[in-house]
């Protein structure tokens, strides 16, 4: 009995020219129907990636990236340090001496002490903005740079006023 059964199902399964054409059939409706998923993606989608750094992605304005000081509006009030939760900011100033020339910001406020150091520790930075929101003079801002990346945690402390760290204003600040 069950041999015969056997034999059934093997004669059903005999390939016959109809059969071959319907595979073949199969074949290609399956292979049109997978490079038609394939086309949609390679010409009808936007990309969600893109080549960087040959494409490099714009951020929003009010992006909180690099933190930048226009040291020459600075008027070492202290504000951004004590409004710092972190306290990454350090900030050396001494009075200007009395026979000095009389500085102002470009905002006309008088400038009464000498800058010395403006260090911000970047590694430390939350980035919470809470120093650009209270500084008076506004010098103190978030740019939209975020190609900062460094090998030490030392190169993560910025000092505002040396030359170096001036020569990223000419390409980050807009
Ligand atoms: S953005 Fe950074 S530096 Fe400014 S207050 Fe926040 S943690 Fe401090
Ligand atoms: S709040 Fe602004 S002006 Fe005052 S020390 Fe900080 S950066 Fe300078």
């Amino acid at each position: 009995m069950s041999s015969s059964t056997e034999v059934n199902t093997f004669a059903n399964d005999e390939l016959t020219v109809g059969k071959w054409f319907g595979n073949v059939w199969t074949a290609i409706r399956t292979v049109i129907k997978g490079m038609m998923i394939t086309f949609k993606y390679v010409y009808g989608v936007k990309p969600v990636t893109i080549e960087y750094p040959e494409v490099r992605e714009e951020l929003p304005k009010n992006s909180r990236s690099r933190l930048f000081n226009d040291v020459e509006n600075c008027i070492s009030c202290y504000q951004c340090a004590t409004a710092c939760p972190v306290d990454c900011i350090y900030i050396t100033a001494v009075k200007r001496d009395k026979d000095a020339p009389a500085l102002k910001t470009k905002s006309g406020t008088p400038i009464k002490l000498d800058l010395l150091q403006y260090t911000i520790d970047t590694a430390l930075c939350c980035y919470c903005g809470l120093c650009t929101t209270v500084c008076p003079t506004e010098c103190l801002t978030h740019t939209t740079d975020y190609e900062f990346a460094q090998y030490t945690l030392d190169e993560m402390k910025y000092d505002y006023l040396a030359e170096d760290v001036k020569a990223w204003r000419e390409r980050i600040v807009k």
